[in-house]
């Protein structure tokens, strides 16, 4: 089987490049999608995901992370969690662990720790200098972003999985849709995968990913499936009396072939599959559905291709 493997945004192009090498092995989805997203989390120049992410109204470092197993539909999800640097690797145990699909706050910490799960202190979790800019923006945070992966391995195993730190400024106990199943990730291995970013409130809306999932079932190319569910999704919030924010997904079928759609400008991904090398692929606002958004400075974008 063809392996591949997708993730959104330009600093997920590490998370993509150590998917890959994982993939290429013969190791497994789950391995791939988490040893990936491990690299994001650490990464303290990503203001958006796992440790120096952007921090909540009271000055807290919550994050919510999910994985779905997209040959059983097992799904592990965390909201809410504070000191501990890989909360995707607490998502998975929950869901090769435990009878639930998803735990939060102090459970899913109090659950890491029974995991034998290494947690962090806030000075290692909260740099200073990220707390300084906290200071700085509090009255007018802005910013938000997701690490939204799918692996597809050799075997045929599709897994989507998400880490991020939520809003910026958010109200505590805030969860977007990057934890909840259907909304920020689904993974079918029957199918492929989906994961979304932006506003969470908006995504959560319109449940993108189980969406863009079905769409490729009833036999859309991916490109086709994520263009219709974006567009959708815009208008669908548009004739119901409100404001689109941003949204943005990316996805991959089961052979490895992908796409990706967003509804504002500045949004990449990065890609990597068997017979495609590792590349960041901006991709242009849909016509018609436009926003301005806050979008992290992108370093390395190329233009065009898509997967299909
Ligand atoms: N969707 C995430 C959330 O609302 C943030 C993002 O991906 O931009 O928590």
């Amino acid at each position: 089987m063809m392996w591949g493997t997708i993730a959104t945004w330009p600093f997920s192009l590490q998370a993509v490049e150590k998917a890959a090498a994982v993939l290429q092995k013969n190791g497994t989805a789950m391995d791939a999608a988490e040893q990936g997203i491990h690299l994001v989390e650490t990464d303290l120049s990503i203001e958006s995901v796992g440790r120096g992410g952007w921090l909540n109204a009271d000055g807290k470092l919550e994050l919510d992370a999910a994985m779905m197993n997209g040959d059983t539909l097992e799904i592990g999800a965390v909201a809410g969690v504070q000191h501990y640097e890989h909360p995707v690797s607490i998502a998975r145990a929950v869901m090769e662990h435990t009878r639930h699909n998803m735990i939060i706050g102090k459970g899913a910490e109090s659950f890491a720790c029974s995991m034998g799960i290494k947690a962090a202190d806030d000075t290692y979790m909260i740099p200073e200098n990220i707390r300084k800019i906290w200071q700085q923006n509090k009255e007018n945070p802005i910013g938000h972003d997701t690490i939204g992966i799918i692996s597809v391995d050799q075997n045929g195993t599709v897994v989507s999985a998400t880490s991020t730190s939520g809003a910026n400024g958010k109200i505590p106990g805030r969860v977007g849709d990057s934890p909840l199943v259907g909304s920020g990730f689904y993974a079918d291995s029957q199918i492929g995968g989906a994961a979304a970013t932006g506003l969470g409130e908006d995504i959560m809306r319109t449940c993108c990913s189980f969406r863009c999932v079905q769409l490729m079932a009833s036999g859309m190319t991916p490109q086709q499936a994520v263009e219709t569910v974006v567009r959708t999704a815009h208008e669908a919030i548009l004739a119901h009396g409100r404001k689109p924010d941003c949204i943005a997904l990316v996805c991959m079928n089961k052979h490895g072939q992908f796409g990706a759609a967003a509804n504002h400008t500045g949004f990449s991904y990065a890609v990597c599959t068997e017979n495609h090398p590792a590349q960041i692929i901006g991709v242009s606002p849909l016509a018609g559905c436009c926003i301005d958004c806050f979008v992290p400075e992108i370093n390395q974008t190329v233009k065009g291709e898509d997967g299909i």
